[in-house]
């Protein structure tokens, strides 16, 4: 049968604590104070580097130091991640609830300790706790995590270890079933949830790592395909998307439209209202812009004052009273606050020949200069590849 040194095994869970703990501190420090959540697992990693030196320390140290505070220790160590995973899956925080749980238990454990001494009733209250912090976490991730490795992973070690010790509640429930004492090597059960414990303090912190490092990359994705004034598509991902589209259209066929929308005369804005206004106008007119838009359009800042929306599924008769909609709808919200602000805009149909999207995008740039040589205000277009 299988034989742990269950002392050594719990001493190996306190080295593994403090090195986890490293590597959690260092992502604390260098990665974006956006991904929240990673100073409580850090901090329930450095206390679970404490509590098994004191679990450690059984016979020799007083009870109090040894059962009540290193179990205490435990519990609040395994609330810490819990409201860690809670923030940075955006959840709002139980940090009262848990405190109360983690006080409560430690008040239940000092009871079983010096009022009624029992070891069967001490494993019921601590496995249980954490299996409530675990089940918690679990629910989480699988609801919230998403459907990536990382998340999958973190959800499964949640699961198990959740599983883990309610299998080792029920059999404190049933005494017999487990051995009475916390290093008895000949007790199967003992010895699977020591080893788990020591196993699942190293696999959660490796999930952590995974699950925040696949947060930083989503977010570094996002921020390089967005532009940052308007939160618009950047220029970049605009050509993405288009070859993205331009790719489905080779495979099944269908329509694309372009506009290229210009502010008219919006040196002026600059010059008369201040570099700061001139901002307001372009993060307005952008949020305008997306609500005016029906669902499946790219709208993206193609540079300076100058905005192209791709119209994937779009007919060049749909684009252009799109665009003499969009055109309209500006004159009267810009009116409001900027008086004789318009825009111009050239429309661009895109040939099923095309394989990239400049060619279209030139076409609505000639359309756009035409727009603007024939008094700005006006909606123009180019639809032939040939022009
Ligand atoms: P037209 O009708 O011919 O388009 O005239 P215009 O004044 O709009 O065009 P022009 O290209 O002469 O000037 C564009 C101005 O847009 C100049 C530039 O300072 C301003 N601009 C570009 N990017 C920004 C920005 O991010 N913020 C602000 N406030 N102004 C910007
Ligand atoms: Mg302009
Ligand atoms: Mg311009």
């Amino acid at each position: 049968m299988l034989q742990l040194d269950l002392k050594t095994t719990v001493f190996l869970a306190s080295i593994m604590s403090a090195l986890m703990s490293v590597v959690l501190l260092s992502a604390y420090r260098s990665f974006p104070r956006g991904i929240r959540g990673i100073g409580e697992w850090v901090a329930g990693s450095l206390v679970l580097v404490v509590a098994p030196t004191l679990f450690w320390l059984r016979d020799i140290a007083p009870d109090w130091v040894s059962i009540v505070l290193g179990n205490g220790l435990l519990l609040a160590a395994v609330a810490l991640w819990t409201l860690g995973t809670q923030v940075f899956y955006g959840r709002p925080q139980a940090r009262a609830p848990a405190a109360v749980v983690v006080v409560l238990a430690t008040l239940a454990l000092t009871w079983f300790v010096y009022g009624h001494e029992s070891y069967d009733a001490r494993v019921t209250i601590v496995t249980l706790v954490m299996g409530l912090f675990f089940g918690t976490q679990a629910l989480l991730v699988l609801r919230h995590g998403g459907r990536d490795f990382s998340a999958r992973f973190f959800g499964f070690l949640l699961t198990v270890q959740t599983l883990v010790v309610l299998a080792r509640c029920v059999a404190s429930l049933f005494s017999g079933l487990a051995g009475q004492k916390l290093f008895a090597s000949d007790d199967l059960i003992q010895a699977i949830y020591l080893g788990s414990y020591t196993l699942m303090d190293l696999g959660l912190s490796v999930a952590f790592m995974l699950v925040i490092t696949r947060r930083l990359h989503v977010e570094l994705d996002i921020l390089s395909r967005t532009d940052p004034l308007t939160q618009l598509l950047n220029r970049r991902a605009l050509y993405d998307a288009g070859q993205r589209e331009l790719e489905h259209m080779a495979g099944h066929g269908g329509e694309m439209a372009l506009l290229l929308i210009d502010l008219d005369h919006f040196k002026h804005i600059n010059d008369s209202m201040g570099h700061a206004e001139g901002d307001r106008v372009l993060t307005d007119f952008s949020a305008m812009l997306k609500r005016e838009l029906p669902a499946g359009a790219y709208p993206g800042r193609f540079g300076g004052e100058e905005f192209l929306v791709l119209l994937p599924r779009t007919t060049p008769a749909a684009a252009l009273a799109l665009a003499e909609r969009l055109r309209a709808t500006s004159s009267r919200f810009f009116g409001k606050r900027v008086t004789d602000l318009t825009i111009s805009i050239g429309v661009a149909s895109v040939d099923k020949a095309e394989r990239r999207l400049d060619g279209a995008v030139g076409r609505a740039d000639l359309a756009l200069y035409r727009a603007k040589s024939a008094g700005r205000n006006r909606v123009e277009s180019v639809m032939e590849a040939a022009a």
